[in-house]
């Protein structure tokens, strides 16, 4: 039997599971092109495939490594070699993906034949049970399902502590002067520093530096990592997990995602390493449950909520915003210091952590009204742990609220938000403490010009009343000179001069 084995499904164990005699992997270049992915993605790819494929024959499978401009291509080359092999795979987590290869394969005389993924802890077939006909089914609803069906931090089908979430002792900023440790790194192999010289000529990139790659592309390293962040930074990544930090691009964050999108590690055993080093003492609870349900409870539900609403949430466009995504994100300077500290990240190292993601980026595109489907875009190519299932939920539901399935209202905040929750402001050259006039924070201004244009669609929410409240105090003139400001703002963004 041959497995066709994808790149976020690089699981040493549930390949054996499924007994394939010959794997087939292809490294097709038109993944790495539209958009053009930030390089340090590709090398982390094809550096853990090509490792990958290493562990395979190394168990004594046979493996075939095709690289080709396209999937038909190299899809054409397998043919030619193995005539009417069927070819197994497991459930890819991309949904659109099987629509588009299985009409290929069968055009070469194949047959494409799907198998269980047993990389998620709630299968499809539980979640759907669970989620049964409910119009909306919300996260913590499932997480709570997911800790029972699991038992993850469980006391006697009771929760651990007496509650499901302590996700009011996780939303501390680091204090003065305070400075989390350097989190693991792993510099590059001989075949990763071969596929770092491979990506440099194969691709272009017009956004995000190869040097300086030192990701985990095995499951030893991914081990490795796993522990790191045990011993050194879980203790604090409760309280942590939301602090904006000007000073340490990891803060106290796992960095595990990479490893765990790629299928090195198994969701299951990371939570269930996190919960014995609980148990173990020294860790806090709130630490522990933080992070567990990030794991079990976000990224799980992030994936089921993606393959059930696909493809009408890639549509989405409830706020019908159409503005191009501004070229700030593409690398153009701007001198707005937490927008420039997080980008300079995502171009040196294709990470930022979720509140940079969300209460930043997501953010700023949300107030400037840019189009969902380009930032989408965007976040996809930039982020070395992005995948469309991953991506679609998070960006287009909670980020730009495009698709209204995952919140009662948008996580559009003002730069007070980014002033609580991090150390930027104090260094930029706007001032946070202004909402508008000169030198106002851009956050304040497109926030309140962002409040005025959607007012029909928000002002039924009560979490929101007390914000139209606010802005009805001001003087007509005031409301009309902040929205022509925010206009100026939006220009500015748009030709790259803020
Ligand atoms: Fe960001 Fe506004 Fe603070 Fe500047 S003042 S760092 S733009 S939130």
């Amino acid at each position: 039997m041959t497995l066709w084995l994808l790149g976020d499904q690089l699981n040493l164990a549930a390949v054996l599971a499924h007994k394939p005699v010959r794997v087939l992997l292809i490294e097709a270049d038109e993944l790495g092109q539209t958009p053009p992915m930030h390089p340090q993605k590709l090398v982390l790819f094809f550096s853990a495939m090509r490792h990958m494929a290493q562990a395979l024959q190394r168990q004594g499978l046979e493996v075939v490594y095709l690289q080709a401009p396209t999937v038909q291509q190299a899809l054409a080359e397998f043919y030619q070699r193995f005539p009417s092999e069927p070819l197994y795979q497991m459930q890819p987590a991309d949904s659109g993906f099987v629509q588009r290869v299985q009409p290929l394969v069968q055009a070469l005389g194949g047959d494409y034949l799907q198998l269980d993924n047993p990389l998620w802890i709630v299968s499809p077939a539980v979640f759907d049970g669970w989620a049964g006909t409910k119009k909306r089914y919300w996260l913590e609803g499932f997480y709570r399902f997911a800790r029972s069906y699991t038992g993850l931090l469980m006391n006697h089908q009771q929760p651990e502590g007496g509650a499901w979430n302590f996700d009011a002792e996780n939303r501390k900023p680091l204090p003065r002067g305070h400075q989390p440790p350097s989190p693991l790194r792993f510099a590059p192999d001989t075949l990763t520093q071969t596929v770092m010289q491979e990506v440099q000529q194969r691709f272009k990139h017009p956004f995000g530096q190869l040097e300086g790659f030192d990701w985990p592309v095995t499951r030893t390293q991914a081990l490795a990592a796993l522990q790191d962040f045990i011993d050194h930074r879980l203790p604090h990544f409760g309280a942590y997990q939301d602090a904006l930090s000007a000073h340490s691009w990891s803060v106290y964050h796992s960095l595990l995602s990479p490893a765990l999108n790629l299928g090195l590690l198994h969701p299951l055993e990371v939570c269930q390493r996190v919960e014995a080093a609980y148990r173990q003492g020294g860790i806090p609870l709130s630490s522990a449950e933080g992070f567990i349900r990030q794991v079990l409870g976000w990224r799980e539900y992030i994936y089921h909520v993606y393959r059930r609403e696909h493809p009408s949430l890639l549509k989405a466009n409830t706020l019908q915003a159409h503005r191009p995504l501004p070229p700030l994100y593409w690398g153009a300077p701007t001198q707005m210091r937490c927008v420039d500290f997080v980008l300079q990240k995502v171009q040196q190292r294709a990470y930022a952590h979720h509140i940079e993601r969300l209460m930043v980026l997501a953010n700023l595109a949300l107030l400037y009204g840019a189009s969902p489907q380009q930032t989408n875009d965007w976040f996809i190519a930039a982020f070395l742990d992005s995948a469309e299932w991953v991506m679609a939920p998070n960006v287009l539901g909670m980020g730009l609220y495009a698709w209204t399935g995952l919140s009662t209202k948008p996580y559009a905040a003002s730069g007070k938000y980014i002033e609580r929750m991090g150390q930027h402001c104090q260094s930029c050259v706007f001032t946070v403490a202004q909402s508008q006039g000169h030198g106002a924070c851009p956050f304040n201004v497109l926030y309140w010009a962002f409040l005025h244009q959607h007012r029909e669609l928000l002002q039924r929410n009560p979490r929101m009343s007390v914000l139209y409240r606010s802005w009805d105090k001001r003087s007509p003139q005031q409301q009309a000179a902040l929205l022509q400001q925010a206009e100026h703002i939006k220009q500015n963004l748009a030709t790259g001069q803020l």
